[in-house]
């Protein structure tokens, strides 16, 4: 705390790794020499820069812009770039740090990154998310690469944003490179990508059941969000038999009894991604759903829960209250929605509960196969990625078995997540030296 004065966000993320990490390494003496731990929590580079732009009325709006190179023991940096309000140096090396985490338990060769800044998209025209999108990327350009940081899309950025970043920053370079990830599939996005985090998100919770002989199929599932990893989590629930009864937004949360099926699913990609319009008028839309201004969705009774918004969404007393309601699992779609001391019911009550460091990492690790797509320039078909995205959210689940057995039947995914992405950045860190 000392360390990261007015950084609450870092500081939590750091704290709660921490706890495993020390309990991992007590016994090897190498980690401790060489202050991995430390070493991994200060950032390799913070950027900061500003981001001038020309609104509609000529007005000129000022915004503070990032890029947090957290490590790149592994690979290049990688992770999104976020645009929101709530952006600040503290949510972006929380998420940076996460991320490192997150890349390496992939499996793939991705150092962790984020970036961002406090630009509020909703409610600006097309130009104005343009001319913003080419200011950042005019200072952004010079930090990043194909082979040194790769960033994606994150909250508030999607495939418009992309393309309007990619296209400055091929201006800008003469150079036709994959530097980010979550591109149109016209100009080298990849398959599979749109989908790769909700459904992995669900994939992971699919085997959380499994290894306890259970399955999705006729339960029901409460979801928050209903941005890209909301849709497609309830999308995924939705194809393997689960019934899906929550979607939200900022604003609030809408429950329908009957289940949101795939037709309505389709409606809320249309009616947030086009129309850019509230999760409330659904209830407009759909008879026998009810809209619940200012709430979260959590006191609705449920089997299995997916936290799919944003961070801190989720906090102690509603864990307890999805607890008391039964649920059995939650999923992770969202970076850290659930507080620190949510998690400590979770695990107190003995629930599966698959953190987003593990959960959503079938995002990523997406974006890892469109880097190597560009590099080989090719294009894998949606059949083959969508193969690939199941077995690499079983090889994470797996890991996190191996390292968070607690020997009784429960699996401590947050542990084993934790550790086993924590040893493969530290081995490489301690094969380069002090560095
Ligand atoms: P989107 O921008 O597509 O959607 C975000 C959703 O969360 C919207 O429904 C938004 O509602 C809601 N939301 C945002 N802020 C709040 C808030 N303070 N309270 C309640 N709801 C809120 O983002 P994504 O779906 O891409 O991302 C969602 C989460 O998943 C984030 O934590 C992100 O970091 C994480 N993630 C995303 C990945 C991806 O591939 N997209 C990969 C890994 C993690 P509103 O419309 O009102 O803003």
């Amino acid at each position: 705390k000392k360390r990261n004065p007015g950084q609450p966000e870092f500081v939590q993320a750091v704290q709660e790794v921490a706890m495993d990490i020390f309990d991992f390494i007590e016994d090897k003496e190498a980690y401790h020499t060489a202050q991995i731990l430390r070493r991994i929590a200060e950032p390799d580079r913070v950027v900061s820069f500003r981001v001038c732009w020309e609104d509609d009325n000529h007005n000129v709006r000022v915004q503070r812009g990032f890029r947090i190179q957290n490590n790149n023991a592994i690979g290049p940096y990688k992770g999104g770039i976020r645009f929101h309000p709530s952006v600040t140096e503290s949510v972006l090396k929380f998420l940076a740090f996460e991320q490192t985490f997150k890349n390496s338990l992939t499996g793939l060769p991705m150092g962790g990154g984020k970036g961002g800044a406090n630009f509020n998209p909703k409610g600006k025209s097309d130009g104005e998310v343009m001319r913003f999108c080419q200011s950042f990327m005019t200072e952004l350009y010079r930090h990043i690469g194909p082979d040194t940081d790769v960033p994606a899309g994150d909250i508030g950025v999607g495939g418009r944003e992309i393309g309007y970043m990619f296209g400055q920053y091929k201006r800008i370079t003469n150079r036709w490179e994959g530097v980010l990830t979550g591109k149109g599939i016209e100009y080298g996005g990849s398959q599979m990508r749109p989908e790769a985090t909700g459904y992995g998100a669900v994939y992971f919770m699919e085997n959380m059941l499994k290894h306890r002989n259970d399955a999705i199929a006729g339960k029901t599932a409460v979801i928050s969000g209903s941005g890209n990893v909301a849709t497609h989590a309830a999308e995924q629930i939705t194809k393997q038999g689960g019934k899906v009864l929550t979607l939200s937004d900022s604003g609030g949360f809408i429950h329908d009894p009957d289940g949101i099926d795939q037709e309505k699913i389709d409606w809320v990609k249309h009616h947030k991604t086009h129309t850019r319009g509230r999760i409330s008028e659904y209830a407009d839309h759909f008879t026998g759903a009810s809209y619940h201004e200012g709430a979260r969705p959590w006191s609705v009774p449920c089997d299995l829960a997916l936290p799919c918004a944003t961070q801190n969404e989720l906090n102690e007393t509603e864990a307890k209250e999805l607890v008391a309601n039964g649920v059995m699992a939650v999923s992770e779609g969202a970076n850290m929605p659930t507080t620190l001391e949510g998690v400590h019911v979770f695990h107190d009550a003995k629930i599966m509960y698959g953190p987003g460091k593990a959960a959503n990492a079938g995002g990523v690790a997406v974006s890892g196969l469109e880097m190597s797509q560009n590099a080989e320039r090719i294009s894998w078909n949606h059949a083959r990625l969508g193969e690939m995205l199941t077995d690499l959210m079983e090889g994470i689940h797996g890991k996190c078995v191996e390292y968070g057995d607690q020997g009784d039947g429960y699996v401590d995914y947050v542990k084993g997540a934790n550790i086993a992405g924590f040893k493969k950045v530290a081995d490489a860190m301690l094969a380069y030296g002090v560095v």
